[in-house]
C-alpha cells in the first residue's frame, strides 16, 4: 500500500436504506471536484459470491463494470457521479472472502493453524479494502460497509475497519450515516437512536470522526450541539443530509455543509482548490429547467421494484437533461401487454424500451409491444433480452416462422432465432458464467447505430448466454432488419435495426452501464431525441 493513500469508511446506523451509496459518491465527487484522485467500494455482507446470482426483486439490479464483475446497484451510483470505471476490486462480499480463505485452507496455506474469523477473515478483508489502494491510482479510497451497525453479518467488517483505524492513524477515518427522526406528535427531531447506533460502534471499538444525519427537517444548532456533545464528535462534523428531490443535488448539499472540508482536515490532507462543479451544477439547472415533456415506456417484468432497472432509469434522466426534457417514463409489466390492450397501453407514448431479463415470464407481452412499435413506428430501443425480443418476434411476423423462439425459452423450437454459443453449451453453473463485461464492436458505416455513435468501433458492457443465431442472417436481412453492429473476434450480432422505421434499434449489450453525468450515453440521448421528434 503506498504510504500516504487515505481510507475513509462509511457506516450505516438506525435503519437501512438511508443512502449510504449516494453520501460515498457525493463526497468522492466533492473531493474529485477539489482535485483528488478517489473511488469507492462496497463491502456486501451477505453470503453469495456476488449478486449476479440474486433475483432482482432481492437486490435490485445487478450492476456490471468493464471487466465483467457482476456487483451491487451502488456501483452504478460511483461510476455516474465520478465518471470513473469501477472493477471486480470495488465489490466484496462475505461469500467472496469466505471462498478465498476457504480455497487457501485446501492448498494448506496456513500451515495447520486453526483458521478464525479474526485473524483470517478480517485480513482477507483488509486485503481486499487495500487493493484499490496498492493500485496506485487513487489517493482516497472510500470503503461503504453495507447493512446496518450491529447486524450480525457485518461483524467481521467492522472489525476489520477497527483494526485498520489502529494501524492506520490519521490515513485513516470513518463517517457513520444516522437518522434523526422526527415524531410529529412531539413536533420534534429524535437524537436518541443516533446515540445508541453510536454507542454500538463504540462498543466494537470504533468512535466516528462525522456523523451524516438522514432527517426530514433542519437540524437546529441546539440539536447539532446535542448530537456532538453525546456522541463525541465535533459540532462541524454533524453532518445535515435533508431529502432530496434528486439524488444529483446531494453533492451540493454535501458542499453546503462543507463535508469534504470536515473529511480533508480529519485526515490532514490540503483544500486544495474549491469544488469546480460547474458542469454538475449546469447538468443540474437543465434537469431542473426543462424546455420540454415527453412520455416514453418501459416495459418490464420487475417493475414493481424501480431498483431491477436503476441504471436505465438513470440514464434516462441524463439523456433528458441532454435534450433539455423531460422524460416521464410509464413503467409497464410486461404480463399485462397483449395483442387486445396494446393500443390502449402504449398508443399515447412517444418512444418505447423494452428491458432487458431472463426466462420466460412476460416474454410475450413484450413481444406484443415489439409488434405494436413496429407497425406504428414508434422510437423503440430494445436492450439485451429486449433486442432479443424483437429479433423473435421479427421471424415470426415479418420471416412468418410462428413458432420462433430463443432456446432460452423454447429449447425445441424448430426456428431458434436466439441461441447458446456453443462454449456455453458445456456450461452448467450459473454464477459469473455469462458473456460478461466489455467487448467490441464495429459498426457499419450509414446505419442509425454509426449516427448515434459518430464512429464504427466502440466497445460496451454485455451480460448474456444467449445470441442472435448467425443462420438466420442473411433472411432478417434480406426482409429489413439489419445487422448493423458485430464483434469483430467472434462476428456475434451486436446490434439490429429496421431499415423502414424511423428509429428501431435493438442491442445485445447493456448502454445503461456506461452513461454517467457528464458523459450521457448516445443510445439514449438519441432515443430520446427520437421520442421528442415522433411527438411532432
Ligand atoms: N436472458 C437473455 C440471455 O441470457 C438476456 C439477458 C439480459 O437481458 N441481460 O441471453
Amino acid at each position: 500500500m503506498s504510504s500516504n493513500t487515505k481510507y475513509i469508511f462509511v457506516t450505516g446506523g438506525v435503519t437501512s436504506s438511508l443512502g449510504k451509496g449516494i453520501i460515498s459518491a457525493s463526497l468522492a465527487k466533492l473531493l474529485q471536484a477539489r482535485g483528488y484522485t478517489v473511488t469507492i467500494q462496497k463491502l456486501d455482507p451477505y453470503i453469495n459470491v456476488d449478486p449476479g446470482t440474486l433475483n432482482p426483486y432481492e437486490h435490485g439490479e445487478c450492476y456490471v463494470t468493464n471487466d465483467g464483475a457482476e456487483t451491487d446497484l451502488d456501483l452504478g451510483h460511483y461510476e455516474r457521479f465520478l465518471n470513473v470505471p469501477t472493477s471486480q476490486s470495488n465489490n466484496i462480499t462475505t461469500g467472496r472472502i469466505y471462498q478465498t480463505v476457504i480455497n487457501k485452507e485446501r492448498e494448506g496455506a496456513f500451515l495447520g493453524k486453526t483458521v478464525q474469523v479474526i485473524p483470517h477473515i478480517t485480513d482477507e478483508i483488509k486485503r481486499c479494502i487495500k487493493l484499490l489502494g496498492e493500485t496506485g491510482d487513487f489517493e482516497i479510497i472510500i470503503t461503504e460497509i453495507g447493512g446496518t451497525v450491529g447486524d450480525i453479518e457485518s461483524l467481521p467488517y467492522i472489525e476489520a475497519v477497527r483494526q485498520m483505524k489502529w494501524e492506520l492513524g490519521h490515513d485513516c477515518m470513518v463517517i457513520h450515516l444516522t437518522l434523526i427522526p422526527y415524531l410529529s406528535a412531539a413536533g420534534e427531531l429524535k437524537t436518541k437512536p443516533t446515540q445508541h447506533s453510536v454507542k454500538t460502534l463504540l462498543e466494537y471499538g470504533i468512535q466516528p470522526d462525522v456523523l451524516v444525519c438522514r432527517t426530514e427537517h433542519q437540524l437546529s444548532k441546539d440539536i447539532r450541539r446535542k448530537i456532538a456533545l453525546f456522541c463525541n464528535v465535533q459540532v462541524n462534523a454533524v453532518i445535515e443530509s435533508l431529502d432530496a428531490s434528486t439524488i444529483y443535488d446531494v453533492p451540493l448539499m454535501m458542499m453546503k455543509e462543507q463535508l469534504d472540508r470536515v473529511v480533508l482536515q480529519k485526515l490532514k490532507l490540503p483544500l486544495k482548490q474549491d469544488p469546480n462543479m460547474e458542469q454538475w451544477k449546469d447538468f443540474l439547472g437543465k434537469l431542473k429547467n426543462p424546455t420540454s415533456e415527453i412520455k416514453i415506456g418501459i416495459i418490464g417484468k420487475y417493475i414493481e421494484l424501480k431498483d431491477a432497472y436503476k441504471s436505465i432509469a438513470e440514464a434516462i434522466i441524463h439523456a433528458g437533461v441532454t435534450n433539455e426534457c423531460k422524460v416521464n417514463v410509464e413503467w409497464i409489466h410486461s404480463e399485462k401487454v397483449n395483442e387486445g390492450n396494446v393500443n390502449e397501453l402504449l398508443g399515447n407514448l412517444k418512444g418505447v424500451i423494452v428491458a432487458p431479463g431472463f426466462g420466460d415470464r412476460g416474454i410475450e407481452g413484450k413481444i406484443a409491444a415489439i409488434k405494436f412499435v413496429r407497425e406504428h413506428k414508434i422510437p423503440f430501443l430494445g436492450i439485451c433480452l429486449g433486442m432479443q425480443c424483437a429479433v423473435i418476434e421479427f421471424a415470426r411476423d415479418v420471416l412468418g416462422y410462428a413458432d420462433a423462439h430463443s432456446t432460452e425459452m423454447s429449447p425445441k423450437t424448430k426456428h431458434p432465432v436466439i441461441d447458446f454459443m456453443e462454449a456455453q453449451k458445456k456450461i452448467t453453473a450459473k454464477g459469473g458464467t455469462m458473456r460478461l463485461g466489455l467487448y467490441p464492436c464495429k459498426i457499419a458505416k450509414g446505419s442509425k447505430a454509426y449516427q448515434v455513435y459518430g464512429k464504427g468501433n466502440i466497445m460496451e458492457r454485455h451480460r448474456h448466454r444467449y445470441e442472435f443465431n448467425n443462420k438466420f442472417l442473411a433472411e432478417f436481412e434480406s426482409k429489413g432488419m439489419l445487422a448493423t453492429g458485430i464483434n469483430p473476434d467472434s462476428n456475434l450480432v451486436e446490434i439490429v435495426e429496421l431499415k423502414d422505421h424511423p428509429w428501431f434499434v435493438g442491442v445485445q449489450f447493456h448502454p445503461e452501464y456506461r452513461s454517467t453525468v457528464e458523459s450521457p450515453h448516445p443510445l439514449f440521448v438519441k432515443f430520446i431525441k427520437a421520442s421528442m421528434e415522433h411527438c411532432k
